[in-house]
């Protein structure tokens, strides 16, 4: 077994917990056991065989972590749950991943901007085990994005706004390890001369991006689609809102088309890690960055202890 050092300036960077038993509805990996044990992430640790690697099958989650403390973990547990049932997963023990979400974290060495992940997967086809595991690691620097911004275009997702409800078996709004279209629209963005994207359905309303959710700002209240379109319902736009009524600010859900979200006099694209990142520009068109704003809210964001 992996044992990570405990001397602080010799603790790692990065961490990798395995779950014995991810889910108290499937058997163990080893009977008796412990519940998680370290490994070293820098070594192969699953099968060829797992659907989450051959199939995308599985759920995952990213946690900030700031000053050592998981942010909006509570609700992190209850969206990773929320997919598995999309999924049709075993349920995972909740118990258990806090613990090895916390004890990962512990494992770090201090002092910088940390995420965890999270991943379920359906396990080896066959096997009826789950697979589960818990990295943890310092982030990149997201500070220059937090401040100049981000160049966004538009594209169709393809789906209709209602299609959460119409199509469940599509599972959108699920937190599902098939990101492939997710990481494909960075690349058309990229060629477009962009640095991210905002999807629109295909009926025309304005859903989220592909790693965060949209907030915008119209006469004076700061608003997000909403939550059953088939988007994920985001732990950062809900902290974001907390921010903003804390200083008096009306928030709300608002369906929108991309014309009138350029009546917006600002945009963010916010997730865990990143967090607020202001757009500077959609389809071309410029949007001002509320600077002194932004800077309040990723400051809180990043202050946040849940
Ligand atoms: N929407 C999508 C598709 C995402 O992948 C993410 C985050 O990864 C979000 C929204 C934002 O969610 P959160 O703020 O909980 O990170």
């Amino acid at each position: 077994m992996f044992t990570p050092t405990v001397q602080n300036e010799q603790m790692p960077r990065h961490v990798l917990a395995i779950l014995n038993q991810p889910s108290a509805a499937a058997p163990p990996h080893e009977p008796g056991a412990a519940p998680f044990a370290f490994a070293d992430p820098a070594t192969p640790q699953l099968s060829v065989l797992d659907l989450g690697a051959t199939r995308g099958d599985g759920i995952f989650e990213s946690i900030s972590v700031g000053d050592g403390r998981a942010q909006a973990l509570e609700h992190h547990l209850r969206r990773f749950a929320a997919s598995a049932a999309r999924l049709d997963l075993p349920s995972p023990d909740l118990d258990l991943w806090r613990e090895a979400i916390l004890a990962s974290i512990a494992e770090l060495a201090p002092g910088a901007e940390s995420w965890v992940k999270t991943v379920l997967t359906r396990g080896v086809e066959g096997d009826g085990r789950p697979t589960g595991w818990v990295y943890a690691a310092h982030t990149a620097d997201y500070s220059a994005v937090r401040t100049s911004g981000l160049r966004v275009v538009t594209l169709d997702r393809g789906y209709r706004h209602d299609v959460e409800r119409t199509s469940p078996w599509l599972l959108a709004g699920a937190k599902t390890l098939s990101y492939a279209v997710n990481r494909a629209v960075l690349r058309e963005a990229h060629n477009r001369d962009a640095d991210d994207v905002i999807f629109v359905s295909s009926d025309g309303f304005v859903l989220e991006g592909p790693t965060s959710s949209v907030v915008f700002r119209i006469g004076g209240r700061l608003l997000t689609p909403g939550t059953g379109l088939g988007i994920l319902e985001g732990t950062t736009q809900a902290n974001v809102f907390r921010y903003a009524e804390s200083l008096g600010i009306e928030t709300g859900f608002d369906l929108v088309t991309p014309d009138r979200l350029q009546t917006a006099d600002a945009v963010w694209l916010v997730s865990s890690v990143r967090l607020a990142a202001p757009v500077r520009a959609i389809d071309g068109r410029p949007y001002a960055i509320d600077a002194e704003f932004t800077a309040g809210l990723n400051a809180h964001l990043l202050a946040l202890r849940d």
